[in-house]
C-alpha cells in the first residue's frame, strides 16, 4: 500500500510574523521556514502505518520554491522513502495544489493521500477537500484516529462537541488534526541517510496546471496594537471602569 503525503513549507510556528511595510503580505525573507505542523503529523501517521506493516512506501510531495527540498528531506529523515518537489516560484492556491496532487496520486496509484487539515500560513483548510472532490474519492478530514482494515480506512474525526467515525474505501484522502499523533524528532543518522533518498523535481505544467492565480491579495494588516493597561486602586474603581468605560457590565 502506497501513502502520498503533502508537506508545505511555511513560516515556522514559533516565528512572530511581521507584515511587510507596504501591506502586500508577510515578511518571509530571513525567517525560519519549517514543515507545516499538521503535515508533520501527516508524515508521522504514514510512518506509523509503515511500521505496522500496513504501508509499504511513503512518497512526500511539496509544491513551492526550490528550498522546499529542505522540508522534503526533513520528512525523509522521519521515514518517508521518496520525495517529489513540484517547483514553482509562484504563489499556489489550494485548487492548484489539489490539481497537482491529483496528478501525482494517480500517477503513483496512491492508496492513502494524507494532508494536514490546514496550512498555518494561509489558513485555507481547502486542499484535502478539493483533492477528494477532484478525484471523486472519499475524504476523512480532521482525523484524530486512522485504522486501515482490508480495503478500507476508518477515520475518527474531531467534530463540534464529539467524534465521528467514517469508513472510506481506498484510495481515500485523510486530513490530520492536532491530536492524531505526536510527531517524533529526526535522529542524526536518519538526517544523513535522508540526503541519499530519491527526490524528483517536476513543474506544475507536468501535471497540466497553470500557476496564474484567480485570487490576488489586496491587503494584509497586522492585528491592532494592544493598549497599555492601568492599575486601579480598588475593586470599586474597577467596577466603575468596567461599567462606565469598557461598558461590559
Ligand atoms: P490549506 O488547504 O492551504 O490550508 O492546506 C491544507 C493541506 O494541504 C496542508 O496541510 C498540506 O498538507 C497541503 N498543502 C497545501 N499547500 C501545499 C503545498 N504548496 N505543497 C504541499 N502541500 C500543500
Amino acid at each position: 500500500m502506497k501513502a502520498l503525503v503533502a508537506v508545505k513549507r511555511v513560516v515556522d510556528y514559533n516565528v512572530k510574523v511581521r507584515v511587510k511595510a507596504d501591506n502586500s503580505g508577510v515578511e518571509i525573507a530571513n525567517v525560519k521556514m519549517s514543515v507545516n505542523p499538521f503535515d508533520e503529523i501527516a508524515v508521522e501517521e504514514a510512518v506509523r502505518l509503515k511500521e505496522k506493516g500496513v504501508v509499504t512506501e511513503i512518497v512526500v510531495v511539496s509544491v513551492g520554491v526550490k528550498e522546499a527540498q529542505e522540508q522534503i528531506r526533513g520528512a525523509m529523515a522521519l521515514g518517508a522513502d521518496r520525495g517529489i518537489l513540484v517547483e514553482t516560484a509562484d504563489t499556489v492556491r489550494p485548487l492548484q495544489v489539489a490539481k497537482i496532487l491529483k496528478g501525482i496520486a494517480e500517477a503513483e496509484s496512491a492508496d492513502l493521500i494524507i494532508l494536514g487539515k490546514q496550512a498555518i500560513d494561509d489558513d485555507n483548510n481547502q486542499t484535502g477537500q478539493m483533492l477528494a472532490a477532484l478525484m471523486g474519492i472519499g475524504q476523512g478530514t480532521f482525523a484524530s484516529e486512522v485504522n486501515v482494515e482490508g480495503g478500507a480506512v476508518k477515520v475518527t474525526r474531531e467534530i463540534d462537541g464529539g467524534l465521528q467515525t467514517v469508513e472510506l474505501p481506498l484510495p481515500a484522502v485523510i486530513t490530520t488534526d492536532l491530536r492524531l499523533n505526536e510527531p517524533r524528532y529526526a535522529k542524526l543518522p536518519n538526517i544523513m541517510a535522508a540526503k541519499k533518498k530519491p527526490l524528483d523535481t517536476k513543474t506544475p505544467a507536468d501535471y497540466g496546471v497553470a500557476t496564474a492565480s484567480n485570487i490576488s491579495v489586496v491587503k494584509v494588516t497586522p492585528p491592532a496594537e494592544r493598549q497599555a493597561g492601568v492599575k486601579v486602586a480598588s475593586v470599586d474603581a474597577l467596577i466603575d471602569k468596567l461599567k462606565n468605560e469598557a461598558k461590559v457590565i
